[in-house]
């Protein structure tokens, strides 16, 4: 075993102890080894071993903090199963911080002490980052999120041509042929933040236009792979590009895209870390949605979507952020046939494809394995459509849809909305470019 060099050595303790909060030190030291918790987690559902048990994941980091930080665990390291970093024992935190706990939160919430897991988890993936032990692709893509904003001149004619190509499918969708994407509009209500790529922009172009909302699109995109980090400054600065555009543009709202970690951060975490209180609201496209629909101000029909469909509560949006009706209020009035997994709702399973694991190739097989249950509760439902509010959920729905051998069909939330759409001229509603 090889000893941390003295510099390694602090920059351990000083950034794990930077951590510890009152929160931090409760979920430390209130676990009472019940075991409790090893049936919530997807990980030991789907292989249930000792070290797949979340206070197994848990009790390492505090061997580390007891080491550190408790008098006794310093002196008496034995007595109260202190265990001294090593160079090896800190690259196995670091791997199991990344790689077996997506940070979904469900063991915390059936915990009786209310230990929270994820948070120890992220304090042990902070310790990663500073000690260079991060995941090489999660650090590439937040840096390559600061680097857009730096660098922002350079693309932005690209990113506006591959914008102005998608408005000819917003016309083909409405009707109107004065349909666009609206970007840099300064004094807009609302800005959207969508994910790189088409799929997040086009199906929330077609349902602003719809609900005829003054509206303009962002320059960035919602990921934050800083978060994944659990890297505060990382976060933080893909963060501030957002909030520095919507203050610019003085927009009333940040509405954001299908994206769970995306609007958990902007929505909750980020006020935070900048100390105050943003001057603009934070919603998803979800709430949006089932309030255009509730109040009539779009129209859908549910013979659009005949299919069974079921719905994969995303862990942010829903156990993390409490977005659980909203989704219900949509699929409800978009499809013919919906049809809830077991459990769901706050107590849904997590798919295994959150906490940056989907970006990080190196253990996709140990991902793949983790959705097992996931995949047994899209099989019990009988579903031939799996939809999902957040990218990563859907991207690992269909790697486990082909890997399980499920025969189904992931689909985005709002794409289901946009093929129920009864568009406003097939109303006969003039729009107002016929008026004008
Ligand atoms: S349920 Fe809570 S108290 Fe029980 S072992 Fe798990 S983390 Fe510890
Ligand atoms: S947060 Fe989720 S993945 Fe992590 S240990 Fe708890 S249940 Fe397992």
């Amino acid at each position: 075993m090889a000893r941390l060099d003295a510099n390694k050595a602090t920059l351990v303790k000083d950034t794990l102890g930077k951590l510890i909060d009152r929160k931090l030190l409760a979920s430390l030291e209130v676990c009472v080894r019940c075991g409790i918790c090893a049936e919530s987690c997807h990980y030991y559902l789907a292989d249930p071993r000792p070290e797949h048990a979340p206070f197994y994941r848990s009790e390492q980091v505090r061997r580390l903090y007891r080491s550190l930080f408790d008098p006794i665990g310093r002196h008496l390291p034995w007595w109260v199963g202190a265990q001294r970093p090593t160079e090896e024992s800190l690259a196995q935190l670091a791997e199991m911080a990344f790689s077996t706990c997506t940070l979904c939160r469900r063991c915390t919430l059936n915990c009786p002490s209310g230990c929270d897991t994820a948070q120890i988890m992220r304090a042990m993936r902070t310790v990663a980052v500073a000690a260079g032990l991060a995941p090489e692709m999660l650090v590439q893509l937040a840096d390559a999120s600061i680097a857009r904003e730096e660098h922002l001149e350079d693309f932005k004619e690209i990113y506006l041509e591959q914008v102005r190509a998608l408005e000819e499918e917003v016309r083909e969708a409405t009707g109107d042929p004065q349909a666009h994407i609206p970007v840099d509009v300064e004094g807009a209500d609302i800005l959207y933040v969508a994910l790189s790529g088409a799929h997040t922009i086009l199906p929330a172009a077609i349902l602003f236009h719809e609900a005829g909302s003054n509206w303009t699109l962002s320059m960035f995109e919602a990921s934050n792979y800083g978060v994944f980090l659990a890297d505060t400054a990382r976060a933080k600065r893909i963060t501030e590009r957002i909030v520095r555009e919507a203050e610019r543009l003085r927009v009333r709202e940040v509405v954001v895209t299908d994206c769970g970690h995306a609007y958990t951060t902007l929505r909750w975490e980020a006020p935070n870390w900048f100390g105050k209180p943003f001057p603009f609201q934070v919603r998803s496209l979800i709430e949006l949605v089932a309030g255009w629909i509730s109040d009539g101000i779009i129209t859908v029909d549910p013979t659009h979507n005949p299919e069974p469909v079921t719905y994969h509560d995303s862990c942010n949006l829903g156990r993390n952020s409490g977005l659980i009706e909203e989704p219900r209020t949509i699929l409800r009035a978009v499809c013919q046939d919906f049809r809830e997994m077991t459990p769901n709702r706050e107590h849904n399973y997590c798919c295994g494809g959150g906490g940056g694991l989907v970006a990080t190739p190196e253990w996709t097989d140990l991902r793949l394995k983790a959705g097992g249950p996931k995949a047994q509760q899209v099989r019990a439902t009988g579903a031939q459509v799996v939809a999902a509010s957040c990218d990563n959920c859907r991207i690992q729905l269909g790697d486990i849809s082909e890997h399980y051998a499920l025969g189904t069909r992931v689909v985005g939330l709002m794409e289901l909305v946009v093929k129920a759409l009864v568009p406003q001229r097939a109303k006969g509603h003039p729009l107002e470019a016929d008026v004008a």
